[in-house]
């Protein structure tokens, strides 16, 4: 048994778990089913056309490598390292991440102003605001932070399979020996699989395959909310992405905000084959408006536990109710009971920064519990941004953030299949880069550790 590492996935967990095993001195080999960094191209930013391989969440950086990469240093946003490791590890293994970021050429300043004034307003409508420190990378820098990232790891020995599939892994006597490309085997005597979530299902079925236990997260379901980009500017000089938590009067259910875009688009995303929304900020072209998701956390217990189906299941709905396009319509509209058109939304004061929509109800489309959240999350908000909640903001449906399934593992991310890791988002161990990266960095540790 050959005395090598191979890591499956070249997205910040992979390429932070190689770091950290080659820096040691082993000998790492790193596939990807993507391409090159800076071969990596999105032909329609805006709306999917479904190629292969995405180059927007596949190739050398991973996910978010075509993104302006923020940084949330924070063990809390974007997953939970104490779940593995204790409280003053986790900060540790986000400022290791922070530091090989830094050495790599990320900007040295920190986000923004003095959060206390956010905290005070917040804390007093019974809202959580966290306020993270926040790294910008951007994205004209980021594709040559991802090249020097890679040309390290090369100096350093490691070996780089681009356009390189894995399959499949090689199992005998509850050991893991090593993984099965297209037309190739592989040996190793340690495999960390950090796919990402592109790569979830494929990881879903190795569990199954190999018997390894896994079980449904939560889900995250609600609209994309856009506002004149005025209106959240204090928020955005306190946190490039802020996050606020609030649990709702009705129903205490658990709403947050997430993937802020200021001065950014509101763009569709495919749900298997429903129509959602996301958001984006690019860098050549800014819109006059904020957009943010609003969530709502929803876990199900038995009889059923497959968050993913219910989820499936809202973005149908969603789907043959707005003819084939996500939903838009006037917060204004929702309030009293009556679906947007086309000239109510013009009435509107924030122009709509995506067009391929339908005007219509999303209270037809969202459960009625959802919708709820929604209205009363939005009206809290309001207290601590003022304009949120007025009748003019838009609201596009739906925005759903699936989970991974949750692989189970010990505390070293070690799978039951002797020698065979998982790290970051494919694995539901993680939401964001640093979180993914620190899964790696905590990976690479238990191989050196087994190693002696
Ligand atoms: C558009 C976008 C913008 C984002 N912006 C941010 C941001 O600003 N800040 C932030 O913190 N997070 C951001 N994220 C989220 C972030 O990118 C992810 O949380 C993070 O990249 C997860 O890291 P990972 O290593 O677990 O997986 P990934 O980054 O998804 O990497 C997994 C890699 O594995 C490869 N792979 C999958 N299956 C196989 C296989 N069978 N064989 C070989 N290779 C395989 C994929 O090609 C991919 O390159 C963004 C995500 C997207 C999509």
């Amino acid at each position: 048994m050959p005395n090598r590492t191979i890591i499956v996935g070249a997205g910040p967990a992979g390429l932070f778990a190689t770091h950290h095993l080659a820096e040691a001195g082993l000998e790492v080999a790193i596939f990807d089913k993507g391409r090159d960094i800076h071969d990596r191209r999105c032909p329609s930013p805006l709306q999917c056309t479904h190629c292969d391989p995405c180059d927007v969440v596949e190739g050398v950086g991973g996910a978010g490598g075509m993104s302006d990469g923020k940084l949330n240093l924070h063990p809390k946003i974007g997953g939970d390292l104490t779940d593995f490791v204790p409280a003053e590890k986790a900060l540790e293994l986000i400022d290791q991440v922070d530091r090989i970021f830094l050495e790599l050429g990320a900007p040295s300043g920190e986000n923004g102003a003095d959060p206390i004034s956010l905290l005070r307003r917040a804390a007093a409508c019974g809202i959580e605001f966290i306020p993270a420190r926040q790294r910008h990378i951007g994205s004209d820098r980021l594709p040559d932070l991802i090249q020097r990232f890679k040309n390290y790891l090369e100096e350093k020995g490691v070996i780089f399979g681009l356009r390189s599939q894995v399959e499949d892994i090689l199992v005998e006597g509850g050991i893991c020996r090593g993984v099965r490309l297209k037309d190739q085997t592989v040996e190793a005597d340690s495999v960390l699989l950090a796919p990402g979530r592109s790569g979830s299902l494929w990881l879903g079925q190795i569990a199954h395959r190999y018997d390894i236990p896994t079980h449904h997260q939560p889900i995250d379901v609600g609209v994309r909310v856009e506002v004149p980009a005025i209106c959240y500017d204090e928020a955005i000089q306190v946190n490039w992405d802020p996050k606020f938590r609030m649990h709702t009067p009705t129903y205490d259910d658990l709403v947050r905000t997430f993937c802020t875009n200021p001065n950014g688009f509101v763009i569709r995303e495919r749900y298997f084959e429903a129509a959602g929304v996301n958001g984006h900020a690019l860098h050549s072209q800014r819109s006059e408006n904020t957009n943010f998701a609003l969530l709502v956390r929803i876990a199900l217990t038995e009889p059923v536990e497959d968050t993913t189906a219910y989820g499936n299941s809202i973005s149908q709905l969603a789907h043959t109710l707005g003819g084939g396009a996500p939903i838009i319509q006037r917060l204004g509209d929702l309030k009293q009971g009556r679906r947007s058109t086309w000239n109510r939304i013009d009435h509107s004061y924030v122009k709509p920064t995506l067009g391929a929509v339908t005007p219509g109800d999303i209270s037809m489309a969202l459960p009625h519990r959802v919708v709820t959240d929604i209205i009363e999350g939005l009206e809290m908000l309001d207290r601590v941004i003022p304009g949120v909640a007025s009748a003019s903001t838009l609201l596009y449906a739906p925005e759903i953030k699936f989970s991974s399934l949750r692989v189970i593992t010990d505390k070293r991310l070690e799978t039951r299949v002797r020698g065979l890791y998982v790290a970051g988002d494919g694995a539901g161990l993680s939401r964001d880069i640093i979180n993914a990266a620190a899964t790696g960095l905590i990976v690479a540790d238990s191989i050196l550790t087994r190693k002696g």
